[in-house]
């Protein structure tokens, strides 16, 4: 790793917006001038093959929150965020042409399109400058993990095997950064281009997502040390409102705001200070839930994003039953309470709770007869917490083509309304024409 002598490195931030626990910034922060760089991807904010544009209205706000906090993070720290809108193959080549760049310093993202972005850049580079690659996203270290052998399809065999494995520590924040070369121009949000559409915020939802890692640090404490709801967490977890039936790290996680690790690294704290107990373990679990489909994507890459997923044949026929359209079930207007308020809940907040989302793509696929890949598009286009491998593996895996051993995972919606919402107080608040009741 060329960690002397180098004066002017890049780190190109994507899914690892932070100062805390960022390997990259660290590895790079070392020359003697830094060029922190954030590119707004001018393919996300165009339309899928389906017509949702892939970053939607909450998650675009909750990225340029995340941006502009990231910005003042690094001022803070005598440097600053240099921000463009466009190709990061074109953009990242050009820029270290053109200031001399020895090294861009990244962390690595598991599916198969970013994975193509880092190849077309590191074939476009000038001579004299390298890619250096880390991994910030992940929970455990890559290294461990390969040295058990083949990932395992079933969830359940990987967390056998990977619990045991140590979870580093998060490193700290850098105190001081270098300054940008001189004459670089920071650039600014480039709010025309992403035609930004401020979503309207619904008193009725279950939190509110702020951007960037000052929210997402605390949320954490408030979640973990001043409610201590982690120690609830196991009890609680199947809600379907409320600010702490289950963590809401989601967000953070996803855009990297917030480090896995250091998620990890609070809970074992709390754990040794107050109580080891079946919820501060399962909140654990469910980290390795997100770890597993990141290894899994490795694995199955561009498999996830077919309609026969993993397994290479279709589950059943897939054909819409009675002329069902997707639309029916954005609007929430399939007829059934409980999928509508769901998806009234997701239109209007971009949130929605796990056992939400595994109704809604239970029913989409089997109640509907609809195709899974729309269903995740949509998730897509909507989610501010939206995940690639966590969307698309879930996605599978309800739709019976992932990674679940079962082929047919099944949910009853009559069933689950009566015992996740017995009183029907989610179902009133979502109700379409509902604003304003509390659930
Ligand atoms: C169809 C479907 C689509 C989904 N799409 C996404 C997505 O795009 N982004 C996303 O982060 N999660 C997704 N999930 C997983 C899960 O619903 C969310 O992670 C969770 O609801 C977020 O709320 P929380 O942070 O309060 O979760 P908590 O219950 O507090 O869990 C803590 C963390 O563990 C991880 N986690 C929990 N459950 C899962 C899971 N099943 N798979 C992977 N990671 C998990 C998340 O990082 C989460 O923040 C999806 C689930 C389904 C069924």
């Amino acid at each position: 790793m060329p960690v002397e002598n180098h004066n002017t490195q890049l780190v190109w931030f994507r899914n690892d917006l932070r100062v805390h626990d960022n390997q990259a910034l660290v590895a790079a922060a070392v020359a003697q001038r830094l060029v922190p760089l954030f590119i707004f991807d001018v393919r996300l904010f165009r339309k899928d093959k389906y017509g949702f544009v892939r970053t939607g209205p909450f998650r675009l706000q909750f990225l340029i929150e995340s941006v502009l906090e990231l910005r003042k993070q690094l001022r803070d720290r005598g440097s600053d965020l240099v921000i463009r809108f466009g190709l990061p193959q074109y953009i990242i080549p050009a820029m270290c042409a053109a200031y001399k760049i020895n090294a861009v310093f990244y962390s690595a993202e598991p599916a198969p399109y970013e994975q193509g972005d880092e190849q077309l850049i590191s074939r476009s580079l000038p001579e004299g400058t390298c890619m250096q690659r880390v991994t910030s996203g992940d929970l455990l270290r890559q290294e461990d993990i390969s040295k058990l052998g083949d990932i395992p399809d079933i969830f359940t065999e990987f967390r056998k095997r990977v619990e045991k494995l140590a979870v580093p520590a998060p490193i700290a924040a850098p105190t001081t950064l270098p300054a940008l070369p001189d004459g670089m121009e920071v650039g600014d949000i480039p709010y025309l281009q992403l035609n930004m559409v401020q979503p309207k915020a619904d008193e009725r939802a279950s939190v509110h997502f702020s951007g960037g890692e000052t929210a997402a640090l605390h949320r954490l404490r408030s979640y973990i040390w001043e409610r201590k709801a982690v120690a609830n967490y196991y009890d609680t977890r199947n809600g379907l409102h409320g600010e702490d039936y289950s963590s809401k790290f989601s967000a953070w996680l996803a855009n990297g705001s917030l480090s896995v690790r250091q998620v990890y690294n609070e809970i074992v704290n709390f754990e040794q200070m107050y109580i080891s107990n079946k919820s501060t373990y399962w909140l654990k679990f469910e980290l390795l839930w997100r770890e597993f489909f990141r290894f899994s994507m490795r694995k199955h890459g561009a498999h996830y994003f077919r309609k026969t997923g993993l397994r290479g044949k279709d589950r059943k026929p897939w054909c819409a039953v009675l002329g069902n359209k997707v639309t029916t079930w954005i609007d929430g207007a399939t007829g059934n309470e409980m999928i509508d308020a769901l998806m009234q809940e997701l239109k209007n907040t971009g949130y929605m709770s796990n056992r939400g989302r595994q109704l809604v793509a239970s029913y989409l696929v089997n109640d509907m007869g609809l195709n899974w890949l729309e269903g995740a598009a949509y998730f897509e286009h909507m989610l501010v917490d939206y995940d690639v491998c966590a969307n698309y593996g879930n996605w599978a895996y309800v739709a019976g083509v992932g990674c679940d051993p079962r082929t047919n995972r099944y949910f009853d919606i009559e069933k689950q309304a009566e015992l996740y919402d017995p009183g029907k107080a989610f179902r009133t608040l979502w109700r379409k024409d509902a604003n304003t009741a509390a659930c």
